[in-house]
């Protein structure tokens, strides 16, 4: 007994100590590029430039690549492009193959084997686009896309059949006609900009978009989907927040995966966001080994909020084609989901959804809270597996009298 309790406490030390390990804010550092003037590596024009995009670069700045990399990199100029900002770069552990920041940007062989079941466009969004670079696949708001290009790309991207255009997908949006289509159908009240990453766009092109929309008299409320702050937080300048901050209601959704994505340089530009009056909101996609895990998933949601966002999505990843090698179990997913309900914080935990293959839309993915459904009572679970019962009819009215004895809950 004593045995097992001092297993349990070593248990819970050891994964307090990690919590605590990816709670901590850093630095990305200069790495590489010690050489380089302040002024350059803060200008988010420089790191664009001078991404890592090829084999020769990243058998330079990273010997250890794996023969598996090595042969993806290779072939990553026909499907998805490689591109890492030097800035992002300085993130992945050289040391370390698995490496959760690493295996999201650095190719591998393994993209190129596609399940039966993968697709190039697993959400249906070209089935749904009425003009170009337009998806309307919901009754009130649309998917505006504005440019294939990403600051990085990340190997599990849905969207990898049109970013990067390795793949030659052809991807020309016509921003007059999609204004147009937006100007003409009044039951749009949210319109998404997203791509690609909208904020690589100037800051010109950027307003031009965004005043055009919110002269639209339905358009209620703009959105941005954008990884930027994460791969390129440079690009945050107090210049582009003081633009967007006169197109409001506008929302900002980033994207990160691992608290280690989370520095001290996506702190600051994240809180010049917020400080523009911008209500933040983060999507993550459940990855194996980056962040299938309840303590780095605990990690990562509460230093969110210590940067002012909200977790709002935890997504399956989509039956992208080549994409299986970082594809996380839905058991895994509720697994994750089970170990933060209840134990951190409520604004900390996002939704976790599974994406309909096809073009289903969002389908919300929750563990079992409710038991049983019987005559006089609804039987439920809390986060620690204790078991209550709430009293309500069958056919949904309150109770007027006490349930009888309990009943042996029936699992739905
Ligand atoms: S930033 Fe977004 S759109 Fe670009 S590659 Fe990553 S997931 Fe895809």
């Amino acid at each position: 007994m004593s045995n097992d309790n001092s297993v349990g406490t070593d248990r819970d030390k050891g994964e307090n100590a990690k919590l605590n390990f990816h709670k901590q804010f850093r630095s990305a550092g200069r790495g590489f590029w010690s050489h380089v003037s302040d002024a350059d590596w803060n200008d988010w024009r420089w790191q664009l430039k001078n991404r890592i995009t090829s084999l020769e670069q990243l058998q330079r700045l990273m010997p250890t690549l794996t023969p598996e990399e090595h042969a993806g990199t290779l072939l990553a100029n026909s499907k998805l492009a490689l591109a890492i900002t030097p800035y992002f770069f300085n993130l992945i552990d050289p040391a370390d193959e698995k490496c959760p920041i690493r295996s999201q940007v650095i190719p591998r062989i393994e993209e190129t084997n596609t399940a039966p079941w993968e697709m190039s466009d697993p959400c249906g969004e070209d089935a749904h686009s009425p003009v170009p670079g337009l998806v309307h696949r919901y009754p009130d708001r649309v998917l505006f896309l504005v440019t294939d290009r990403c600051a990085s790309y990340c190997r599990y991207c849905t969207r990898s059949r049109l970013v990067s255009n390795a793949a030659g997908y052809d991807f020309h949006p016509e921003f007059e006609k999609q204004i147009a289509y937006v100007r003409n159908h009044p039951e749009v009240r949210d319109v998404l900009l997203s791509g690609g990453d909208p904020l690589l766009l100037s800051d010109d092109k950027l307003e031009y978009l965004l005043s055009q929309l919110r002269a639209i008299p339905h358009v209620e409320f703009l959105r941005i989907g954008s990884r930027i702050p994460i791969f390129l937080p440079q690009r945050i300048t107090p210049a582009l927040c003081a633009m967007l901050k006169k197109y409001h209601p506008l929302f900002l959704s980033i994207h990160s995966n691992h608290p280690r994505e989370l520095t001290t340089e996506v702190r600051e530009g994240l809180g010049r966001l917020a400080d523009a009056g911008i209500p933040l909101g983060n999507q993550s996609v459940l990855l194996r080994n980056v962040n299938d895990d309840v303590t780095v998933m605990r990690a990562l949601v509460q230093k969110l909020l210590m940067c002012r966002v909200r977790p709002y999505y935890l997504y399956q990843c989509d039956l992208i084609a080549g994409s299986s090698h970082l594809r996380a179990s839905v058991r895994k997913g509720l697994e994750v989901m089970e170990g933060l309900r209840g134990h951190t914080t409520g604004y900390a935990i996002p939704q976790y959804v599974i994406d309909a293959p096809g073009g289903g839309g969002k389908v919300p993915i929750n563990p079992e809270y409710v038991l049983s459904r019987n005559a006089d009572r609804v039987v439920i679970r809390n986060f620690e597996g204790k078991i209550f019962e709430y009293p309500e009819a069958a056919d949904g009215t309150l109770l007027v009298k006490a349930p009888k004895e309990i009943e042996e809950p029936e699992l739905v």
